[in-house]
């Protein structure tokens, strides 16, 4: 202890390698293609190139213990021993123990991977028991600690912290509370951090993130009492506890309560943090480390802005490090690999490497006074600028949101599109076949030409059709083959958005995204879906559903410029989906689905928050959807969540249809949706996608009653919880033919009861 804490630091970086070398040494690994020892070295090599990196960028205190095979969340439930039993007992050794909690065995389902507070990472959600035992295993944090020691490198490794791990977990007792188990769990990091300390570790990172969001005072104290014990360990490296994404709140004072050498504070997302700051009285011996650079958006910092609040920061505590608001995780790996971007945009741009410059510069700046930063970059480009956008948002009324009321679209509808009670549908995707992703990417690379590249999509999409109609399905859908990733599809079709060649963000495990940057006003050049859409609708009698993507969603799973609200950027997306919805309409197309599978996930952590966001988000999904007549029927999908926090907001998006994932909570979205007086189309998951086993039919049938027995017929539609893309035809196949004929089925009325497969 004593030591005190670097000028610039880093909450963490992207462990995906430049090149997503991650991604290909796991799925190496997974497919049998290289050993354990392989994989080790392979990794070993990937966090050497880190460390170097950022030394040789100068930065004052370098993070460890940051790579992960496969989640940071779950390194550190293996670290304190929280290994349910379920995979104990598989017998395996560490590495495919812990690959097995990841990815499930045949014997045992994964753990849950959900969202990493309202980022687009995934963790693994820890399973505590009454039986979890647990017990300090810090042979991951020593091996890196020990390895870029070697190197000459000396680090701060990184955990979860204790209260923040126990939050996040989910209890295998029905009733149980993790957190109840946080005196137990504060023993194994006292282990942790006394084995810290033996190997010579001056510092240690314990994450507190879920700290920024609402938490009641018997949940801060307990915050506060855990730290309090852990400062009290004898030998134990300083504490420097970081929180991100937002205002810490109460935390800050319980934490200023213990003895902790060093608080982080996320400056960006939270800046009433500073505020909080200034009230806390003095700040002897201690060091706050002021995230001043956003860790989760790709745009450069002002740095004079910055160097200003630091300064205030500077003014109050000790010592101040100058860091990233979180953990570079959240960005792509280096801006200088995008030599295809447009020079304006490229100049205002930052990666997690330039953010790393950036902290080093505003920690020199704030400690010598006086360096001279780089200016910031000029005004934005007029090209960017689209008055006829802008004109057009301005000019909005509330009319524009607003369709007539729902009998009457209802009506419209049945009479245009004539559906049985209980129509089948599917979400939108069908299986991406190997040879579907190689023709895209022919196509994308120039040896496909764009007749070639056409013919071969309206082959999928006719098989597709056929596909659906054999199996008697009632809506259909195009399959969606021509799209990648969704959000990418639509930033490429949309002025005011960019795309990166390498700019790879880690969704969870070896799965990494590439999201587009909106940089300007957002307007269609042209029809994006009209084509595919009208080609599936010729092959059919049956209705085709047009298939869009909300603008929360596009929001969401983009980088969105900083220089607006959020509101207004979500605005000009509806605008550019409503003039779609219009198209697709006068072509033919009587039924569009407009998806907003993000729509929870970008709720703010804040209950005071929420309000405000729901109400645009609302806005602006009912602007991209409101400019159809009566007879063209809306629907919406919803996945990944339990939704009842957005449950009002579901209702107000006022789709004709709302499908929504519901099979693995057994269909209690429902009551929720009554409780709130949905009365429209409602279709619950009644197939779990996200597993490869096919759902019996006498299981469908049961899920189907459960919700008869809430949502009459004429509302009631029968679809899986998401689309297909990741699933394999014949699972689909099998799974499709008992869902149209658990339909016809409970259509009929037949006796309650589990029944037999068909043949
Ligand atoms: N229509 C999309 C699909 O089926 C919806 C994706 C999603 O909900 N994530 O793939
Ligand atoms: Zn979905």
């Amino acid at each position: 202890m004593g030591t005190t804490f670097g000028q610039s630091t880093v909450l963490g970086y992207p462990r995906i390698g430049g090149n997503r070398e991650l991604k290909r040494i796991v799925e190496d690994h997974w497919a049998g293609r290289i050993d354990a020892d392989e994989l080790a070295t392979a990794s070993a090599a990937l966090r050497a190139q880190v460390w170097r990196t950022l030394r040789d960028a100068r930065l004052g205190s370098i993070p460890s213990n940051t790579f992960s095979h496969y989640d940071h969340v779950l390194d550190t439930a293996v670290a304190v021993g929280a290994v349910p039993r379920r995979f104990a007992r598989l017998g395996l050794c560490p590495l495919d123990t812990y690959f097995a909690m990841a990815r499930g065995v045949d014997a045992e389902p994964a753990l849950e991977l959900t969202k990493w507070f309202d980022t687009n990472y995934h963790y693994l959600v820890p399973e505590i028991d009454d039986d979890t035992a647990f017990t300090a295993d810090p042979q991951k944090a020593l091996r890196e600690y020990h390895e870029a020691r070697e190197l000459g490198i000396e680090t701060r490794p990184v955990l979860v912290g204790p209260a923040t791990l126990l939050l996040l977990s989910k209890s295998g007792t029905p009733g149980g509370r993790p957190l109840d188990r946080l005196p137990e769990l504060i023993d194994a990091y006292a282990d942790i951090l006394g084995a810290l300390a033996g190997a010579g570790v001056r510092w240690v990172q314990l994450d507190e993130p879920a700290y920024v969001g609402d938490r009641d005072p018997a949940e801060v104290t307990a915050l506060r009492d855990a730290y309090a014990r852990l400062c009290a360990v004898r030998e134990r490296p300083a504490i420097f506890v970081a929180s991100y994404f937002g205002e810490l709140g109460d935390a800050l004072p319980a934490l200023l309560d213990t003895p902790v050498e060093a608080i982080g504070l996320d400056l960006v997302a939270g800046p009433g943090n500073l505020r909080r700051l200034a009230g806390a009285g003095p700040l002897r011996g201690r060091t706050i480390v002021a995230g001043l650079v956003d860790g989760r958006n790709v745009w450069r910092t002002d740095l004079r802005a910055a160097v200003a609040a630091g300064a205030v920061v500077a003014g109050l505590a000790d010592h101040v490090s100058v860091a990233t608001s979180c953990s570079l995780l959240h960005v792509p790996v280096d801006l200088s690999v995008e030599t295809g971007l447009a020079p304006e945009l490229r100049d205002r741009l930052a990666f997690a490497r330039q953010k790393v410059d950036e902290v080093v510069l505003l920690g020199r700046a704030l400690r010598d006074g006086g360096t001279s930063l780089p200016a910031p970059p000029p005004p934005a480009p007029a090209q960017w600028r689209d008055d006829s956008v802008r004109g057009r948002l301005a000019a909005l009324r509330h009319s524009d949101r607003r369709r007539s009321a729902y009998p009457q679209r209802a009506a419209a509808q049945q009479a245009r599109l004539n559906l049985p009670p209980l129509p089948t549908t599917t979400i939108g995707s069908f299986p991406q076949t190997a040879e579907l992703r190689r023709a895209r990417a022919e196509h994308r690379a120039g040896r496909l030409d764009e007749a070639g590249y056409v013919a071969r999509m309206r082959a999928e999409v006719e098989h597709v059709i056929r596909f659906q109609e054999r199996l008697g399905l009632d809506v259909l859908v195009h399959g969606e083959p021509e799209r990648n990733d969704m959000v990418q599809y639509f930033g490429e079709q949309l002025d005011g958005f960019a795309a990166t060649a390498h700019g790879w963000v880690q969704s969870y495990g070896s799965r990494c995204v590439r999201p587009p940057i909106i940089h300007g006003d957002v307007a269609r050049r042209a029809p994006m879906t009209v084509g595919w859409s009208t080609y599936a609708q010729s092959l059919t009698d049956r209705p085709v559903k047009g298939m869009l993507t909300g603008p929360v969603t596009i929001l969401a799973w983009s980088f969105v410029r900083a220089d607006q609200p959020l509101a207004d950027t979500a605005d000009q997306v509806a605008l550019a989906l409503r003039d779609e919805c219009r198209d697709l309409e006068a072509a033919g197309i009587r039924v569009i689905q407009v998806d907003e599978p993000a729509l929870r996930e970008t709720l703010p952590l804040r209950r005071s928050e929420q309000q405000a966001y729901l109400d645009w988000a609302v806005g602006a999904f009912r602007l991209a959807t409101s400019g159809v007549a009566d007879g063209t029927q809306i629907h919406t999908h919803l996945c990944y969540s339990e939704f009842g926090a957005v449950i009002t907001a579901i209702d107000a998006l006022d789709a004709d249809v709302t499908s929504i994932e519901a099979s693995r909570s057994r269909m209690e979205v429902l009551d929720d949706l009554a409780a709130v007086g949905y009365r429209r189309g409602v279709g619950p998951g009644v197939w779990d996608i996200h597993s490869p086993r096919v759902p019996a039919r006498g299981e469908v049938v049961e899920a189907l009653r459960r919700a008869a027995a809430v949502v009459p017929p004429e509302r009631l539609w029968v679809n899986p919880d998401c689309g297909l893309k990741t699933r394999g035809y014949p699972e689909v196949e099998a799974s499709l033919e008992h869902l149209v004929s658990a339909a016809d089925e409970v259509r009929v009325g037949g006796p309650v009861g589990t029944l037999p497969d068909r043949p």
